[in-house]
């Protein structure tokens, strides 16, 4: 069985530990070696067990701790290789043990095969997972979503399981502190998934079977997590999806994905 972890979810760091059986990946590195390696071990775990890290894209929140980690520990990085430019010409990443892919791309390492679908965001390339396992189980992984294109449904739409993205309550962030160019990045089609589209999407995809959802990526200055949970519960229940579960990931708690 897949089993699924959100390690740090949000802007101060992102990663998400999957394991199933012997095989034990992460998505994203957004931390430092140290923190991954303190929550791998409170689940039995170490980084040593890695067979490989996923990467979404290249910004730092998801990024920071991947060429230090792949290094030390020798660990193979697939990342697209528009992200791999992007953080080449920044000057943050040397290649180690890396493969540098197409945005549609599929690789196995075990027991899971991972196919990748390309997510709207102001980064070089953004990508989220469909994680496949021998007993056609499907876990989908998408955050950092501008907005919500068909493939993104099509991709979240054959899991049965996902974390998804949550960003933030539009009115929090339409009157809150931060600067207004930041508010329009954010707002924008190369920003983040507010509370309504998340839970629009998740009715969509209660619709076609997605049983399992993790909030995650919530903005912590401009939601919290009942605001995001909220959300995303009363538009399941209002569309009869009460038996749909419900889990909102922390900024730096690891939280289990139902
Ligand atoms: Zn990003
Ligand atoms: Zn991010």
């Amino acid at each position: 069985m897949i089993e699924a972890y959100t390690l740090f979810s949000g802007s101060s760091g992102n990663c998400i530990y999957v394991r199933n059986g012997a095989t034990e990946i992460l998505i994203d590195a957004g931390k430092s070696a140290t923190a991954i390696e303190r929550s791998l071990t409170a689940l039995g775990s170490s980084i040593k067990n890695i067979d490989a890290i996923f990467l979404t894209h290249e910004h730092s929140d998801h990024f920071v701790g991947l060429e230090i980690i792949s290094k030390k520990y020798h660990i193979p990085v697939h990342m697209t290789e528009r992200s791999y430019r992007r953080a080449v010409y920044q000057g943050s990443f040397v290649a180690q043990c890396a493969s540098f892919h197409d945005t549609h791309y599929k690789q196995s390492v075990g027991t899971l095969t991972l196919s990748s679908f390309p997510i709207p965001h102001d980064s070089a390339q953004n990508v989220g997972y469909v994680i496949e396992n021998e007993d056609d189980e499907r876990f989908g992984v998408a955050t950092d979503i501008g907005y919500v294109t068909e493939e993104i449904f099509d991709n979240l739409s054959v899991c049965d399981r996902i974390i998804l993205e949550s960003n933030h309550d539009k009115y929090m962030l339409i009157g809150g502190h931060y600067p207004e160019l930041l508010k329009q990045r954010i707002l924008s089609e190369g920003g983040h998934l507010s509370n309504d589209d998340c839970a629009k999407l998740a009715c969509s995809l209660a619709k076609r079977g997605v049983k399992t959802i993790t909030l995650a990526h919530l903005s912590k200055e401009n939601n919290t997590p009942e605001l995001a949970y909220d959300a995303t519960r009363k538009a399941l229940d209002a569309e009869g999806f009460d038996d749909v579960c419900l889990g909102v990931a922390s900024p730096c708690e690891t939280v289990k994905c139902k």
